[in-house]
């Protein structure tokens, strides 16, 4: 039996490679667990409080599956449920036993999204939801980015991706993915695309791109079209399916002709989660 050649064991053309966010996870929760543990010897509790601000359902979902991540690595995780959320991050940002504050969405109707952000004193913002986070992220200050913005630069930076000077195309230009994930890029030497609702071809400018982070929202939105062989694909969207599963921005024909790329569920969405309880610690840290 002779050994096979090279064109037998290359992978078949459309046979991207799903990178496992889980794996990378796990990676992080070790560090994670270390370092929380540290502190709770020398006196401190790592402390995060969830603001729930509605009895919306997906938010409270989301928060438990927090407090569970939470409690695994050692962060002591609290669920509030505030009458008048503004005082409540108020209070939370003058008491010295919180480290960390997330404010979660849906709000009240009276409440708006920004001045909530703005109320989360930066100093504990570890989801990066203050505009002064933001600034700082696109001033090369230090501060809090948003953790699925910090997850894509991570997950990148695990595979090895080399970003200076590469192509990048960021899908989205949200104030908590698309704009923040485009701010790491730069900073980290890439050549960095933001496309939008109004941009013009967007397969065109997708199909450029080396690293394409797709962050728009919209189940299998993009296809093959959108998608250069042999990109890495970092798919940031979740969105439910009528028959309750949770798929990506990125349609099966446009993962099949990258390289590599993350699968929904099981990408991002880990990374994230303790990218967030990271910068818990971060914040607890004296
Ligand atoms: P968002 O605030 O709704 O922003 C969506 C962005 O996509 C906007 O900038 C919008 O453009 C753009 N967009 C919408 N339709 C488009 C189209 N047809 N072509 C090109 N661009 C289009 O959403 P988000 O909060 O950034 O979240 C994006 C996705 O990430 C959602 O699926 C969300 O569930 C997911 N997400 C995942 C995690 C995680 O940890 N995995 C965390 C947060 C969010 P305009 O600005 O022009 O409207």
């Amino acid at each position: 039996v002779s050994p096979p050649t090279a064109a037998q064991t290359r992978q078949p053309a459309g046979e991207g490679s799903a990178i496992d966010g889980r794996a990378i996870a796990a990676g992080i929760r070790a560090a994670v667990t270390d370092d929380a543990r540290r502190l709770r010897e020398a006196g401190i509790v790592p402390t995060l409080v969830v603001v729930l601000p509605t009895d919306d359902e997906s938010a409270a979902w989301y928060a438990r599956s927090l407090e569970k991540a939470a409690a695994s690595v050692g962060v002591e995780c609290r669920i509030h449920r505030p009458a008048s959320v503004l005082a409540e991050l108020d209070a939370l940002g003058a008491d010295p036993g919180v480290h960390g504050i997330i404010c979660q969405t849906p709000l009240p109707p009276d409440v708006d999204a920004r001045t909530a952000g703005a109320r989360i004193d930066p100093a504990k913002d570890v989801d990066g939801a203050n505009p002064v986070s933001l600034g700082r992220l696109a001033a090369g200050l230090p501060g809090f980015a948003p953790a699925t913005a910090a997850a894509v630069l991570e997950i990148l930076r695990h595979e090895g991706v080399r970003l200076a000077g590469a192509r990048t195309v960021v899908v989205g230009r949200s104030t908590v993915v698309g704009k923040p994930a485009a701010l790491l890029l730069l900073a980290a030497d890439a050549t960095v695309t933001v496309c939008h609702s109004r941009t013009v071809d967007l397969a065109e400018r997708c199909a450029e791109a080396d690293v394409l982070v797709a962050a728009i929202g919209r189940p299998h939105y993009l296809t093959a079209a959108h998608v250069r062989p042999g990109a890495v694909v970092i798919d940031v969207g979740t969105n439910p399916t009528p028959d309750g599963r949770l798929v990506g921005d990125v349609d099966p024909t446009g993962t099949a002709r990258a390289a590599r790329f993350t699968p929904v569920p099981g990408g991002v969405g880990p990374v994230t989660t303790m990218l967030l309880l990271r910068n818990v610690l971060t914040a607890a840290t004296p």
